[in-house]
């Protein structure tokens, strides 16, 4: 039995666990150390989680959950409104709670349970991988999620069938990756993922992580450069074709990947080709089949996304100023997130921290910027240092974190009276007294609040309850009432109300914070353990599918390269061998797909043997 670190991302998830007191990253089943958070239902009743439910988002965009991270543990009126028009739908129930709508399922899902889906996934591919039960994980949140978010993210992960040892704040796991902990240090983490971009300072100092400041823009990441990118190549396309690509959903999936690939290859190479032959096999103006080829310079790519990097110089700014610090004052530059690998937005930061430094000084990036980890994988490697260390195969202080939001209750004139203030390590636990306001008064309403404003109607209200059967008083006294805020090291919290005495008390756990309560929980549990067996047979159909379609949209590109050296008969065969994986693929029939994807195989096999006896 063993333990993993899961950083549930809002584009991709990773899962790392520690094995002979080394992280190390577990690989999906499809080989990718990534796995797109995204879930799809298909019509057929296939849940299909990561890369295969990204493959097939353009063709089923009502069924296909992306960035379900935004929604957890909200009420609808409190999501952006930009997010309002995705291509799925989004509804609340009775309670406001947000409720996604599947048509193919003919149901509605909560956040948590869709996010469940992503974490069971990333649970059964660590188990297979280490063919060991894994039972417990570390879970990492935004800085910013509230009690509700943190809550709700936890109970995703009982849905999953885990056991949640700690949730843990994104910057504060990658700082720990990066093993900032063992010394006194200031660190900004610089976390540019694919839908948000989180800056956060830090302050470590004797096992303890404090967020000076965490602000970011939340509708900013790399997908947006993949827009920007996918925008360009429909106009050149479009205009040069005299057709509209957005009319032909499966060619916009391809090119959606190719923009994204192409994005990632001008990481590293300063152009890149773009190569989509038969990218519109039928067009609707009957001629014939059209392909796209195109060169991208890493130039243009900067040119088309110069707004989107200059955006990202706006929030670190602002940490600064939130923290009260200067860039001198940093020890650290922690990049995080796998945008943070495009060359343009190096040296934005690179510009940003020097701007104000002399070069001569500190001229070597190494000393400032940390990135000896993979930016990707850094939050989950901290989540996997945590639950090492709270598994006790780490030898190593407990790290601590701090509440991120003040939390209090409200009093008189509708202001929010502080018991815990923001930053204050956890656990944590402290009362205040209160009094209630006439001698007559039997009952108090106690509305549990988070957040630095100072009135009440500024802040989230997270829970409410009542103490009733107070004594009544004699005219001039009045009774006392303390209010015990305990929070606990995942920052959940107990609140209780006490009369000092009769000792007469009630209290709260913010659970209610969830958008769930335990029966659904449980419920949902039971449904996911239901569906266990029968998803392990889909998702070998499903691994199949996209083995299969991956390999036949490479042999096609592959042959037309080929298609002046080799006789017309091979290249025929191949072509319907190929064609016949994409008619078989629909059929959901895991024998007859398999048949056709080996004679493709042995197709591609005889012409290798072929091509080598002719050179
Ligand atoms: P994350 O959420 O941290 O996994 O980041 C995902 C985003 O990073 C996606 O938009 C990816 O396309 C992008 N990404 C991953 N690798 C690279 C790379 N080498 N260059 C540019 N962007 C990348």
């Amino acid at each position: 039995m063993t333990y993993i670190g899961i950083d549930l991302g809002t584009t991709n998830s990773v899962v790392a666990t520690i094995k002979d007191g080394i992280p190390y990253v577990i690989p999906n089943s499809e080989g990718s150390r990534t796995t797109p958070s995204i879930v799809a239902y298909t019509k057929n009743q296939k849940i299909l989680v990561g890369k295969l439910a990204k493959r097939q988002s353009v063709i089923n965009p009502k069924n296909t959950f992306f960035s379900i991270k935004r929604f957890i543990g909200l009420r609808k009126n409190e999501i952006d409104t930009q997010l309002k028009k995705l291509p799925y739908d989004i509804i609340e129930d009775s309670n406001n709670n947000i409720k996604i709508k599947c048509p193919a399922f003919n149901t509605v899902f909560s956040p948590e349970e869709i996010s469940a889906q992503i974490i069971r996934k990333l649970t059964d591919d660590a188990k297979l991988h280490l063919n060991e039960e894994v039972t417990k994980a570390v879970i990492t949140i935004p800085a910013y999620f509230n009690a509700s978010q943190r809550q709700a993210t936890i109970d995703a992960g009982k849905i999953a069938g885990l056991e949640i040892l700690r949730i843990i704040n994104e910057p504060t796991a990658a700082s720990l990756a990066y093993g900032l902990d063992k010394k006194n240090k200031t660190i900004l983490v610089f976390d540019l993922g694919g839908g948000t971009f989180d800056v956060s300072i830090l302050d470590v100092s004797d096992n303890v992580f404090e967020v000076l400041a965490t602000t970011g823009d939340v509708n900013l990441g790399g997908d947006d450069f993949d827009k920007n990118l996918i925008s360009w190549l429909i106009d050149i396309f479009n205009k040069k074709e005299n057709l509209n690509i957005l009319d032909y959903p499966k060619s916009l999936q391809r090119l959606t990947e190719a923009a994204e690939q192409a994005k990632i290859q001008l990481s590293t190479h300063e152009e890149t080709e773009i190569s989509l032959p038969f990218l519109i096999t039928k067009p609707k103006d009957g001629g014939e089949p059209r392909h796209l080829n195109l060169t991208v310079t890493r130039k243009i790519f900067e040119k088309i996304n110069n707004d989107l990097i200059n955006r990202c110089k706006k929030p670190v700014e602002q940490a600064l100023l939130d923290a009260k610090l200067d860039v001198s004052d940093l020890d650290d530059v922690v990049l995080v997130g796998g945008s943070t690998r495009i060359p343009a937005i190096k040296e934005l930061i690179r510009s940003i921290i020097f701007e104000k430094l002399d070069e001569s000084i500190n001229p070597d990036e190494s000393v400032w910027l940390n990135n000896s980890i993979n930016p990707d994988e850094a939050v989950a490697i901290g989540a996997a240092l945590q639950a090492g260390i709270l598994a006790g195969d780490l030898k190593q202080m407990l790290l601590l974190d701090v509440t991120p939001l003040s939390l209090g209750v409200e009093t008189i004139g509708e202001v929010m009276t502080k018991i815990i203030n923001r930053n204050t390590t956890v656990p944590a636990s402290r009362f205040k007294t209160f009094i209630t306001s006439s001698h007559l008064q039997r009952s108090v309403e106690i509305n549990v609040l988070q957040g630095e404003r100072e009135f009440v109607k500024d802040n989230q209200l997270i829970g409410s309850f009542y103490l009733n059967d107070i004594p009544t008083q004699t005219e001039d006294s009045r009774a006392q009432i303390d209010i015990t805020f305990d929070i606990n090291e995942n920052g959940i919290l107990e609140v209780k109300a006490q009369e000092k005495k009769t000792k007469r008390h009630t209290a709260i756990l913010i659970e209610n914070t969830s958008t769930l309560d335990d029966t659904m929980i449980q419920s949902m549990v039971n449904d996911a353990e239901k569906y266990a067996e029968q998803d392990k047979e889909k998702r070998k159909l499903a691994e199949l599918s996209t083995q299969a379609t991956v390999y036949a949209d490479d042999m096609e590109k592959e042959i037309e390269l080929l298609k002046p050296t080799i006789n017309r008969y091979d290249f025929l065969q191949i072509k319907k061998a190929i064609q016949q994986i994409r008619n078989d693929l629909p059929s959901n029939n895991f024998k007859t797909l398999k048949s056709s994807y080996d004679e493709l195989i042995r197709l591609i096999n005889l012409l290798k043997i072929k091509l080598k006896k002719k050179n």
